[in-house]
């Protein structure tokens, strides 16, 4: 049976990758997601072995130590990385394995595995990213901030992707990551890079206008 695909789907947070992930999965049923392993506390609403494995910095490193992650990383002072068993599992028997990481752990992936996917989502534009975040209510409007002021670095190294997906439509930008999942095409970035560019930009207006 030939292996699934090894997915990697980055992107500002706000984005969208949530609600992508899941509209893709609603439209096809052979994508499965790996769970992270994280030492950051669980949010309001986050489900233990649902959104993530939450596990004590020991065990986390315990983990390391047994060469049980693919990947991992520290973002914003804690550690997320990707255990490896259910990905290797998933795509032997052919499912495409989805990994909503960052980019330095999307970056280790790529090294591991080249024939990995590297999508970075974004959405059409600063104002559009700053509504979602805002939108989606879950977190206070200093968190937001915090979440814009980071935007920028959060885009550090998308140069390295393979696909830049903009999330307006969204079944447009669901069946466009299929599409990239499913065929063989060449990779690209640069044609969508002007667009990333321009969130940051704003971003930095944003920044300044404080
Ligand atoms: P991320 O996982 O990238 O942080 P979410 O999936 O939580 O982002 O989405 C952030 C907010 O944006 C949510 O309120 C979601 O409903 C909204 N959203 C996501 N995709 C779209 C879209 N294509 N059009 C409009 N709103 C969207
Ligand atoms: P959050 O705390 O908001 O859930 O996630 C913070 C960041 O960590 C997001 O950019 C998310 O994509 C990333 N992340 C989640 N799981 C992993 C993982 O297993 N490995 C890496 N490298 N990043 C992850």
């Amino acid at each position: 049976m030939e292996k699934g695909t090894l997915l990697i789907v980055s992107g500002f947070s706000g984005a969208g990758k949530g609600t992508l992930i899941k509209r893709l999965r609603e439209l096809h049923d052979e994508y499965a997601l790996s769970i992270s392993m994280t030492t950051r506390a669980p949010r309001p609403g986050d489900v233990d072995g649902v959104d993530y494995f939450f596990v004590t910095k020991e065990k986390f490193e315990q983990t390391i130590a047994e060469d049980g992650l693919l990947e991992y990383a520290n973002y914003v002072g804690n550690y997320y990385g990707t255990p490896k068993a259910y990905v290797e599992q998933c795509r032997d028997e052919g499912r495409h394995v989805i990994l909503e990481i960052e980019i330095q752990g999307a970056l280790q992936i790529k090294k591991k595995f080249p024939e990995a996917k590297l999508i970075f989502v974004t959405p059409p534009t600063a104002a559009e990213l700053r509504r979602r975040l805002e939108g989606r209510g879950t977190e206070t409007a200093d968190v937001i901030e915090k979440r814009l002021s980071r935007a920028a670095e959060e885009a550090e190294g998308v140069e390295n992707y393979d696909y830049i997906v903009v999330n307006d439509d969204l079944d447009t930008a669901a069946n466009r990551i299929h599409e990239i999942a499913t065929k063989e095409e060449a990779k690209d970035v640069s044609s969508f890079i002007h667009i990333i560019e321009q969130v940051k930009e704003d971003l930095k207006d944003h920044r300044k206008g404080e």
